[in-house]
C-alpha cells in the first residue's frame, strides 16, 4: 500500500474482546471494545491495518456484498434478492464462485481479484441467479444474460482456465 489510509475508530460498549476492521471506500473502519485504552487502541489499529494490507488488495467482503446487492437490484429486481453475505475465499481452486441458497451466502474465489471488474460482476451475477435457479438450464442462462457482458466474461474465464490448465 502506498499511503496510510484514513482510519475511523468506532468504540462499542457491546463489544467485549473482539476487534474487527473493514474497508469503507478510502477509509478503514476499526471496531474496538469501549474499554480499550488509547495504547491498546493504537496497537490494535496498527495490527488491523497490517492484516488488511496483507489480505486485501481490492474490495473487502463488505464491498463485495454491496456490489452483489447492486447487481441484484439492477438485473434481478423482481426477485427482491438480498444476498446475506458475499466473501472472498482462497480455497476454491476449480470454481470461480459458489453459493448456498438456504442462507443466501456467496463465496468468490480470490483469483477474481486479479481480473477486470466486469468479469467479477459476471461471476457475482451468476451466483446470484443460482440463489433463484440451482441448475444451468435455459431459464438460468436467460437471467444471467441480462448482464450485457456475460458472453465476453465467459470467454475471458475460459481463456484463463485454459492458460492455467
Ligand atoms: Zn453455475
Amino acid at each position: 500500500m502506498a499511503s496510510k489510509p484514513v482510519v475511523e475508530v468506532r468504540r462499542s460498549r457491546r463489544r467485549r474482546r473482539t476487534v474487527s476492521a473493514y474497508r469503507d471506500g478510502e477509509r478503514v473502519v476499526v471496531l474496538i471494545p469501549d474499554r480499550f485504552s488509547r495504547a491498546e487502541e493504537s496497537e490494535w489499529v496498527d495490527r488491523m491495518l497490517a492484516r488488511l494490507a496483507a489480505r486485501h488488495t481490492g474490495p473487502s467482503d463488505q464491498e463485495l456484498t454491496q456490489r452483489a446487492r447492486r447487481l441484484a437490484e439492477r438485473y434481478l429486481s423482481e426477485y427482491e434478492l438480498a444476498p446475506a453475505s458475499v466473501r472472498w475465499v482462497s480455497n476454491q481452486r476449480t470454481r470461480w464462485g459458489s453459493c448456498t441458497p438456504e442462507d443466501g451466502t456467496i463465496r468468490i474465489s480470490e483469483r477474481l481479484r486479479a481480473m477486470p471488474d466486469w468479469v467479477l460482476d459476471y461471476v457475482l451475477l451468476h451466483e446470484l441467479v443460482h440463489l433463484i435457479v440451482p441448475s444451468h438450464g435455459s431459464y438460468f442462462w436467460a437471467l444471467v444474460s441480462r448482464y450485457p457482458k456475460t458472453e465476453r466474461a465467459r470467454g475471458y474465464l475460459e481463456g484463463v482456465a485454459a492458460a492455467s490448465a
